[in-house]
């Protein structure tokens, strides 16, 4: 009898174990880990450096979350050319008790053969290509000044540390391939890339987080057709938008079923600085034309001007163009504009999208 109860708590305490599992969370708060940095460049191309194409990636993709999805906090492990130890990225996941770590790489190989992207998760390498992947990944180690004793030892050339990296429980493993799963979908079915698909290896900086996490290779430096796509604006528009896209697909079913909140609320309790910025955001302008009725801002309408932006006022459409914190500078754009035949143009503030005195503009970026 006895052990019939305890084969029923042990039942029973699986039964809320799965449970617990099956239910959604909140996905509030993501680290983008730009790859290497500073002293370390990553994997080289003809003119292309892994850890600008990483950073540039990293950054777009952030810039997407936070715009189309405020009730999300972007944390970057670093936003410049910075070299930052892999344990500390993970730490900085971590420490800001993130609910996911993506890691933006490029890879390379010494045939200039192979191209396409694949999304790694923390597990044992079923190749060797995988695990060779992962090392090269994890040298980056030897560039840090402490690694021996960071690192317990482990050196990142040698097989052995890999296996027994591996085997420790991954707790968020089917979260991780979710993620990576949607990545790859992104890439093969949005942006075209060759899907060489989800894998496993030992990688340093995903051990180390603890909370689900993909580090993906966005495509090979190594082979030149795919470093020109990797290098161009475009190519790292289009990686960054899957990226983007494949993260708010997760949150979305990470979400399923619980309760919808309001984001207004959700970004006021949880990230009020947020807000702060956005409703005191100052800069300047030039107004370069107004209209009694509504015009669109196609360049066509305007002397074939790209990106004017239209606000009402005092019972006008005026239409600007240029958006800097610098006075000076919005004086140049102004003569740029006059001489483009906006006799008239002129410069405007704004706070938050209202119209306020050039002087009062000044004052409060002075505080700034
Ligand atoms: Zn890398």
């Amino acid at each position: 009898m006895k052990q019939l109860r305890f084969v029923f708590g042990v039942l029973f305490l699986l039964l809320a174990f799965v449970s617990e599992g099956q239910q959604g969370s909140y996905v509030r708060k993501v680290v983008i880990d730009a790859g290497h940095g500073g002293k370390d460049p990553g994997a080289l191309g003809r003119r292309a450096k892994e850890k600008d194409i990483a950073l540039s990636i990293a950054l777009k993709t952030g810039a997407y979350i936070n715009k189309y999805l405020p009730d999300v906090e972007v944390i970057y492990t670093r936003d410049s050319d910075e070299f930052i130890e892999l344990h500390r990225r993970a730490e900085i996941a971590n420490s800001n008790d993130a609910d996911l770590f993506i890691s933006i790489h490029c890879n390379s190989n010494r045939s200039s053969q192979p191209y396409g992207s694949e999304t790694y998760v923390m597990g044992l390498h079923k190749s060797q290509a995988n695990l060779e992947v992962a090392k090269k990944e994890n040298s980056a180690i030897l560039l840090e000044e402490n690694y021996r004793e960071e690192y317990d030892g482990f050196d990142p050339n040698s097989d052995e540390g890999y296996i027994s990296l591996s085997l420790l429980q991954n707790e968020h493993l089917d979260q991780s391939i979710k993620m990576a799963d949607l990545v790859q979908e992104q890439f093969r079915e949005r942006v075209g890339r060759r899907d060489r698909s989800v894998r496993q290896a030992g990688f340093l900086v995903l051990y180390r987080t603890t909370m689900p996490g993909v580090l993906i290779e966005t495509g090979f430096l190594s082979n030149p057709k795919e470093e020109r796509f990797l290098i161009s604006k475009k190519g790292q528009v289009y990686i960054a938008s899957a990226i983007f896209r494949a993260f708010r697909n997760y949150k979305e079913e990470m979400e399923k079923g619980l309760p919808k909140e309001d984001v207004r609320q959700v970004v006021q309790k949880n990230y009020p600085e947020k807000e702060k910025i956005k409703k005191q955001e100052v800069y300047f302008s030039v107004q370069i034309d107004t209209s009694p009725e509504k015009l669109k801002t196609t360049p066509g309408n305007f002397k074939n001007l790209d990106g004017v932006e239209e606000y009402y006022h005092s019972g006008l459409y005026k239409y600007t163009y240029g958006k800097t914190t610098s006075l000076p500078e919005a004086r140049r754009i102004q003569s740029q504009m006059r001489g483009k035949g906006f006799k008239g143009a002129f410069t405007v503030a704004f706070k938050a999208g209202e119209r306020i005195s050039i002087s009062d503009a000044l004052d409060l970026l002075e505080q700034k």
